[in-house]
């Protein structure tokens, strides 16, 4: 029994040493994919265009200028996710308690009742406040411990392959922007590329060398199969930003009937992307929100008062 154990754990240790060894390989997937399609649609079919003169120009220059504008953003987006910290839990961090009505904070370190094997969480002083055994520290509301990563993430939504990196508390906004560039910029190339892809099915004579007409081929099938998962995952976000839930939450069904973070859609939608709209299309923060909005942060979150008494 013991052996299995072990064996078990170091199996899930290799699975996340797996994972984290994914990591840069999915980096660059990614350019892999941006390269296709840059050279299908820009080098191969809408660059050319250019020196046609007339209308043709005209519609690839616009074409050609909406695609760079949203690689840009797309590639700033996925940079700042990949390289932001999703927000890690400050050492010797307690919560703040509300006295008037008896919170009290229990021992720490070894001595905190949660931390002792076969003690369930909820046999503590407070039930409120919750321990990470892996990490053996009190854990802020909504964080969560990230397997993949080893660690606790505030307000973890989910550890995602494909930016290696947790999407947490502070790069949530920058992961949900490069889900939505990416949709606007696959969604672009399809409708772009259709007209060649239809091409394929024709009798006549297709111009262009093998290479140029294999990678018109496949970025319009990457850039289809891309467009189309993405628009699932950001419906998904959509909803999960209006009721100021996590995936991680959305999935333990805490949300229900009632969800003490919920603010109402307004203030949900600022706790993730901030109160300025001149930030609100750019992976960043203004100074002003960040010092305001302690929800930016990940370690405090505003609540409904009547809810209060509900899990974190
Ligand atoms: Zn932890
Ligand atoms: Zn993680």
């Amino acid at each position: 029994m013991h052996r299995s154990g072990a064996v078990m754990a170091w199996n899930v240790f290799k699975f996340c040493t797996a994972l984290r060894g994914l990591g840069s390989i999915m980096i660059l997937l990614v350019l892999g994919v941006v390269g296709v399609t840059y050279y299908a649609v820009v080098i191969t079919n809408y660059g050319p265009l250019l020196s046609n003169g007339g209308l043709d120009s005209v519609y690839a220059f616009l074409l050609l200028l909406a695609f760079h504008c949203l690689l840009v953003m797309l590639l700033w987006s996925y940079f700042s996710v990949v390289l932001t910290d999703p927000g890690g839990v400050p050492p010797n961090w307690r919560p703040v308690l509300d006295e008037e009505r008896g919170e009290t904070l229990p021992l720490t370190g070894p001595e905190f009742a949660g931390s002792q094997p076969g003690v369930p969480l909820s046999d503590t002083a407070n039930p409120r406040i919750r321990y990470c055994r892996k990490c053996n520290h009190l854990k802020p509301p909504r964080c969560h411990h990230c397997s993949v990563c080893g660690r606790c993430v505030l307000k973890m939504d989910h550890h995602c392959v494909w930016v290696v990196n947790c999407v947490g508390a502070l790069n949530y906004k920058y992961f949900l922007l490069f889900l939505f560039y990416t949709f606007l910029e696959t969604s672009l190339v399809t409708l772009s590329l259709l007209p060649h892809f239809i091409a394929f099915f024709s009798d006549g004579e297709i111009p262009g060398t093998p290479g140029s007409l294999a990678s018109t081929f496949l970025a319009f099938v990457l850039n289809l199969a891309f467009a189309l998962s993405v628009m699932g995952f950001l419906i998904m976000h959509c909803s999960l930003v209006a009721g100021n839930t996590t995936t991680i939450e959305a999935y333990e069904k805490k949300t229900t009937p009632k969800w003490r973070y919920d603010l109402g859609r307004r203030k949900n939608f600022e706790q993730v992307f901030g109160a300025d709209k001149r930030y609100w299309f750019i992976p960043a923060y203004a100074e002003e929100d960040l010092r305001r909005m302690p929800a930016l942060q990940g370690l405090e979150y505003p609540s409904k008062p009547d809810l209060d008494a509900q899990e974190f």
